[in-house]
């Protein structure tokens, strides 16, 4: 139940900070559960040495309250630039029209263009009906229909453009093929609509065959996107990595999460040219908020995640044993109670046997 995968460089590019000094991240607490589990985060990775120093933001409800309709301040951004690194709790984006969602415009801001999702069965330790399933989903992170152009034609019709542009494929389609060989991952699965929509999804296809040529060494194949995540929710250790648009890798990357034993356990990189941002895959649950009975585990793997993009593999490695012994010995949190579980454990607490197994 090892993943050696996760201590190589997610982007060579990023990890130029090596060992010495303390590498100054940003972070923002986020909305609904995003302060407990963010706080559980910071003392795991404060017990385990982490060599980093955080400045903190606010981002989300607050500042959107306090009439900021972007959710984000200027000294926010200021920060973002200057560290270059972020870890993010999930934040509300309030429903309605006059808000813009903040993650997709900090993503499209910071040119984030690469989210990468890995989805891993802890079984036996964790209830799943899938033991075998170990896939990383890349999703392309700025165009598609989350590029923000949508507009009201008449009182009853409305438009959301899909925004599908070349440059955008080829980048995320040669980053997959960059992180499955840099990975030691043996297939690439392209998932599209191509049959439907032949332009926009027929060049995201078209891009990836071309760019596949270039890697003989993985294997590689395409689904229609809805074949393609029926497979996924009955047997998803057909797929290594799958790379695919915008919201098509929202949503299976959520089905995969929810496969592996819980939403709560999958975190993610946003990887740009000059800035990368870590978060937990699933949102600011509402419905769990102030509890303390959230799973930290999503954020906490993007923090993993986040320590070998600024060079600290070692003390990634370490946490990542620390919490995959944590789950080996059954503490878990409410939504992994099953059969496997020996305790029930609270967010802090859960936190805590992270850290006594450091
Ligand atoms: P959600 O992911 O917040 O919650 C879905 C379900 O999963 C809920 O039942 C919740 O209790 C459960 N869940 C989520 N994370 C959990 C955890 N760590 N431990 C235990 N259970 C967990 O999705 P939603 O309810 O559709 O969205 C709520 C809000 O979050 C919305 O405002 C949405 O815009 C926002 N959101 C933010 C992000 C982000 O910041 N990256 C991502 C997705 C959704």
């Amino acid at each position: 139940m090892s993943n050696e995968c996760l201590y190589h460089e997610i982007n060579k590019n990023h990890s130029s900070q090596q060992h010495s000094a303390d590498v100054a991240i940003t972070v923002a607490m986020g909305d609904g559960i995003g302060p407990e589990i963010t706080r559980a985060t910071l003392k795991v990775l404060s017990a385990a040495k982490a060599r980093i120093v955080t400045e903190s933001i606010d981002i989300g409800e607050q500042v959107y309250l306090a009439g900021h309709s972007s959710g984000i301040r200027q000294d926010a951004w200021q920060s973002l630039r200057r560290t270059k690194v972020f870890l993010k709790g999930p934040i509300t984006t309030p429903s309605g029209s006059g808000y813009k969602s903040l993650n997709v415009t900090i993503r499209k801001t910071l040119g984030l263009y690469a989210n990468v999702r890995p989805c891993i069965s802890y079984s036996p330790y964790v209830h799943t009906l899938h033991p075998d399933m170990d896939l990383v989903i890349i999703r392309e992170n700025e165009e598609d229909l989350y590029a923000g152009i949508e507009h009201r034609q008449t009182d009853e019709v409305y438009q959301c453009l899909k925004l599908i542009t070349r440059p955008g494929c080829e980048k995320i389609i040669r980053y997959a093929f960059e992180y499955a060989r840099n990975h030691g991952r043996k297939k690439v699965t392209c998932m599209v609509k191509d049959n439907i929509m032949k332009m926009t999804d027929g060049l995201f296809y078209k891009v990836f065959q071309e760019i596949g040529a270039e890697y003989p060494d993985i294997l590689q194949d395409r689904y229609i996107i809805d074949i393609g995540s029926a497979r996924l929710a009955t047997r998803p250790e057909l797929f290594d990595v799958i790379v695919t648009s915008n919201l098509y890798g929202d949503i299976i990357s959520d089905i995969a999460a929810e496969l592996s034993g819980s939403i709560g356990l999958a975190g993610s990189a946003n990887i740009g040219e000059h800035v990368a941002m870590f978060e937990a895959i699933h949102g600011c649950a509402p419905d769990i908020a102030g509890q303390n009975i959230a799973n930290p585990s999503g954020l906490l793997l993007a923090a993993v995640m986040m320590l070998v993009h600024i060079g600290q593999a070692d003390i990634a490695q370490k946490i990542h044993n620390a919490w995959l012994k944590t789950i080996e010995d059954g503490i878990h949190t409410k939504d992994l109670k099953s059969e496997y579980t020996k305790v029930l454990v609270t967010t802090d607490q859960f936190a805590e046997a992270v850290i006594a197994r450091l």
